[in-house]
């Protein structure tokens, strides 16, 4: 069986249940009827610009938890990307 690996990361504004529930129907007409897709969830992480600090984000604080400085970038999180397709013969 097929598999289809997917990345979808926590700040993605996808629902892994509802793309799940989805992809049997649209995937019924295609190519891919029949696979699986598999989703891996990548958890939010963070880079303090000031102070070079990473962390994963649990929860909406979004200010470093070394330096407490607001000036951070996001370094994972939004991805909704797919990482390979694996396929039986
Ligand atoms: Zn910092």
């Amino acid at each position: 069986m097929e598999r289809v690996n997917l990345k979808v990361g926590k700040l993605a504004a996808v629902v892994p249940q509802s793309l799940l529930f989805c992809y049997d129907i649209i995937s019924r007409d295609t190519p891919l009827a029949g696979s699986r897709l598999h989703i891996e969830e990548i958890p939010v992480t963070a880079r303090c610009n000031d102070c070079g600090h990473d962390w994963t984000v649990e929860g909406p604080v979004f200010r470093c938890p070394g330096c407490d400085s607001g000036s951070i970038q996001l370094t994972s999180g939004q991805e909704l990307e797919i990482t390979s397709i694996e396929i039986e013969d």
